[in-house]
């Protein structure tokens, strides 16, 4: 089992990557605990960890991105109460990144904050959203309007439970995976070009070196910046100014967030180049892999016109006045914070 160990501020934990069962003297040893899922994962995985550890019957939301609103998190802190949880009780959440969200903001939230364990159960939250602390629901139409930073304990990341993921979910987590390479690694894009498939495909060793580089990637991003105000952080959001507007202008919950982000990457790309930061052929390439993969790769996959990303992208949250910030690239593997771009370039490219 590898340990990635990650540094965030005073928060200082192990993210394990490998059999569940390795965990257990380090899950067994969180003392109370309180298992939050959703009824297909814990269909699929719940007596397997029920067996390992014998916590009792878990907390279960909806499945997928409606478990992050207002009534599934008034009703998870309710039924903390009613259980009769303490600050010293682990909420554990088993899932994908949506149970990981709204659980990780209950504990956060619950007696001014209790520990949240994350077991996720999909490539995206395993290599990307269960490590680094954000939590959120959707509010007023936005996504991620409502959050806080709250940084987990611990996660175990068995990539065995993705040998049960819908291959559109996988897909849509490679997306994030594939991100790392862009931001700052050209040989893992490299390794991505030659071994993405076989990930997609099932490849447990491939799933295993995706998942740990992504993590280690995460954590080195992520030391100094913490709660993401204008450090390397921001790096994490290639592509996704593009992608939040994707996914708005479709209509919350019709693309995967995976997809919208395959998307907003050639984007960023494409718009790198037009500025003359970067190669097409860069762009070209990502496109080419992401539609080998079954990725979508443009707007026009989506059936979304290119002005109608406007208004979304000057909503977005990292924003300073009226020059916009995006994330761009000077190649693959050079990805940076552009603060200073005049929207009428970016219409222009759009359109
Ligand atoms: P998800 O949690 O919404 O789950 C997607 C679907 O996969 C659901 O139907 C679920 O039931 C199913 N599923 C989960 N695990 C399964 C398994 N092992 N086998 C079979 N089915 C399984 O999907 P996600 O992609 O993990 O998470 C998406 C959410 O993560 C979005 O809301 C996004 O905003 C958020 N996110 C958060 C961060 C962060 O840093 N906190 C980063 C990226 C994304």
């Amino acid at each position: 089992m590898k340990c990635i160990d990650v540094v965030a501020g005073a928060a200082h934990y192990d993210v394990l990557v490998g059999p569940i069962e390795q965990a257990r003297e380090r899950l067994a040893a969180l003392g109370e605990t309180i298992l939050v899922s959703e009824p297909k994962v814990f269909a699929l995985h719940g007596e397997r960890v029920q067996g390992l550890l014998g916590w009792g019957q878990p907390i279960l939301l909806p499945e997928g991105e409606a478990a992050k609103q207002w009534d599934v998190l008034h009703r998870l802190l309710a039924e903390l109460a009613e259980r009769g949880a303490s600050r010293s009780t682990s909420i554990v959440a088993l899932g994908g990144g949506s149970v990981g969200d709204v659980s990780g903001l209950a504990a956060r939230l619950f007696k001014r904050g209790c520990p949240v364990v994350h077991l996720p159960t999909t490539l995206l939250s395993q290599a990307d959203s269960a490590v680094g602390g954000k939590t959120a629901i959707d509010a007023f139409g936005e996504k991620n309007l409502i959050g806080s930073f709250h940084q987990p304990s611990l996660v175990v990341a068995d990539p065995a439970f993705l040998a049960t993921l819908d291959p559109r979910q996988t897909r849509s987590g490679y997306a994030e995976v594939l991100k790392y390479g862009l931001i700052d690694d050209s040989a893992f894009f490299a390794w991505c070009l030659t071994n993405g498939a076989a990930l997609i495909a099932g490849d447990v060793a491939a799933r295993d070196h995706a998942i740990t580089t992504a993590i280690t990637a995460k954590a080195r991003l992520i030391a100094g910046d913490v709660e993401d105000r204008g450090g390397r952080r921001a790096l994490l959001n290639l592509g996704h100014s593009f992608a939040h507007a994707v996914e708005s202008e479709a209509g919350l919950g019709t693309l995967l967030h995976g997809e919208a982000v395959a998307i907003g990457l050639v984007l960023a790309l494409r718009f790198s180049a037009t500025l003359g930061l970067c190669d097409a052929e860069d762009a070209d390439q990502l496109a080419a892999h992401l539609g080998a993969i079954g990725l979508p790769a443009s707007l026009d996959a989506v059936g979304i016109d290119g002005p109608a990303l406007l208004p979304w992208i000057a909503r977005d949250k990292k924003n300073d006045g009226a020059a916009l910030t995006l994330i761009l690239t000077r190649g693959i593997g050079e990805a940076f914070v552009a603060r200073d771009i005049d929207p009428a370039r970016l219409a222009a490219f759009l359109a």
